[in-house]
Parts: C-alpha cells; sequence; structure tokens
C-alpha cells in the first residue's frame, strides 16, 4: 500500500544535501529514528525505492526528509536535485531499528545523522537534552548538516571530526577509541550509531574495545 503526497517546500541545505517538507497523510504513525520507503512520481522513476529517515517529529503537520544527493550518479537522490513544490512522492513502508532509549552519545556519519535529527528534535521540544552528546564525523566542515542548529542546542556535547581538514575546534582524522572515550562521560550509557556500512564496523570495533556493552549500542547502517 503507498501514499502519494505533495512536496510543499525544497531547499539545499549543503552543497549536496536537499531537506524536504510535503504533506503528511492521515493516520501516519513514526517514531524518531524511523525511515520510510519512498520513490518519485516522476516518469521513469516511480518503480525506483529508496529508504529515507523521518526528519520531521510525529507532532510536526508536515513529513521532513534530509537527503544527501549523489550528483555524479544517475539514482534517485540526483533526480531530487531537480523536483520543486507540488511534485509528487510515494510513501510505501515505514520501519527502522534506531530509537531514543535513554541518555548517552550519538555517533553519525554524513547522512546518518538523520536519525538524530528526529529524535533531538523531539528532546529539544520536550526540554530532555540533559547530557546527550553528538560526535559527528564528516570529510569537511562544508559536508556538516545541521551545523549551527546543533551548535546552539547541545553547544560543547556537540563535536565535529573532519577527515579531510584540520581546522581548530575540530577533532582531525577518522572517529578514533581515543575520541569517543574522550567525549563519553560514561561508557555505560547508550551509544547511537549511524553511518555508512565501513565507518559502522570501525567504531563497532572501537566500541567493543572500550567495553561498551551490545545491549547498549544502537544501531543502523545506511
Ligand atoms: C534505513 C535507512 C535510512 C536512510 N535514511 C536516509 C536519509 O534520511 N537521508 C539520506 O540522505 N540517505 C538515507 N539513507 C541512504 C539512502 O537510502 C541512499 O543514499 C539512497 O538510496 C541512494 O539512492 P540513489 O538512487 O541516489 O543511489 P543508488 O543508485 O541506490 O546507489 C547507492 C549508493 O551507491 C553509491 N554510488 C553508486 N554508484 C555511484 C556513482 N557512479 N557515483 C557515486 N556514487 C555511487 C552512492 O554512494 C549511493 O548512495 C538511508 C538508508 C537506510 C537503509
Amino acid at each position: 500500500m503507498s501514499n502519494l503526497v505533495k512536496i510543499t517546500s525544497i531547499e539545499p541545505i549543503t552543497h549536496d544535501v536537499y531537506r524536504i517538507r510535503a504533506e503528511k497523510p492521515d493516520g501516519i504513525e513514526y517514531r524518531p529514528g524511523q525511515a520510510v520507503d519512498i520513490s518519485l512520481n516522476k516518469e521513469g522513476w516511480n518503480d525506483e525505492i529508496r529508504t529515507f529517515t523521518f526528519t520531521s517529529i510525529p507532532s510536526d503537520d508536515f513529513i521532513e526528509f534530509t537527503i544527501k544527493t549523489y550528483p555524479g550518479h544517475n539514482g534517485v537522490t540526483n533526480q531530487i536535485r531537480s523536483l520543486k513544490a507540488g511534485d509528487e512522492i510515494y510513501l510505501y513502508d515505514i520501519y527502522g531499528d534506531i530509537e531514543y532509549k535513554g541518555e548517552g552519545v550519538f555517533i553519525a556519519g554524513g547522512a546518518g545523522i538523520t536519525p538524530f535529527i528526529a529524535i533531538l528534535k523531539k528532546l529539544e521540544k520536550e526540554n530532555q537534552i540533559g547530557n546527550n552528546k553528538l560526535i559527528f564525523a564528516n570529510k569537511s566542515k562544508a559536508d556538516i548538516i545541521d551545523a549551527s542548529k546543533f551548535d546552539k542546542l547541545l553547544g560543547s556535547q556537540f563535536i565535529n571530526v573532519l577527515s579531510d581538514e584540520n581546522i581548530p575546534g575540530f577533532e582531525h582524522g577518522f572517529i578514533t577509541p581515543e575520541i569517543i572515550k574522550k567525549h563519553s562521560s560514561d561508557l555505560n550509557q547508550y551509544f547511537y550509531l549511524c553511518g555508512p556500512p565501513p565507518m559502522m564496523d570501525a567504531v563497532l570495533k572501537h566500541l567493543a574495545s572500550l567495553g561498551v556493552k551490545e545491549e547498549n549500542i544502537v544501531k543502523e547502517g545506511f
């Protein structure tokens, strides 16, 4: 079963990431952190189904997605770059393994930030940001999604790690066990992890080497 909904706005928020808002279908139910299968109502693309995470929260009167596009590659995300308000998308199944279980450290790589955008938005709305931390890995400063929002929301609890740039105030390189340890006050709390598979594999090894219990890890690979 699918829902056909109209896009109400679409705008670039970095050099390759777009934020799309669309009409909220009646009766839709999702948890912050969950994703939905989508296709574009566009000739030749209707059957190309891809998965994107809601970056809206259930109480919003719209649905929102934050989508990293791959302009050099003739896939769905490249088509998204030419969508405009009034165009339509199909929504199919909703699913996802990430949900908020309690205070902890969010570790994201690139577009893997999207489930945490929704979770942190809900926590902000409920005044429950508390001691949650965000470690966000990107190639360069220009790739950081919602940098100023997270700066404002999390202050020193927002840690950026840049692999391709060495900038004061930012960690440089890939995420290491040392970086995780330095920014985790307690290794017995929850660790939320989302990003591309190679980053996930590396960080899962780091968490194991630090003695983080498997049951405290909440994860999803993109
Ligand atoms: C549960 C879940 C939730 C997700 N949520 C989000 C989200 O909220 N936001 C988001 O941005 N992404 C999200 N993703 C990832 C997203 O689904 C993919 O980026 C998207 O499907 C890519 O579609 P595509 O048709 O453009 O690329 P595809 O054709 O499906 O190619 C897949 C990947 O291969 C790579 N690739 C293949 N060929 C080339 C090429 N020639 N040049 C460059 N790259 C190439 C790209 O990295 C691309 O991501 C999520 C994935 C999962 C599993």
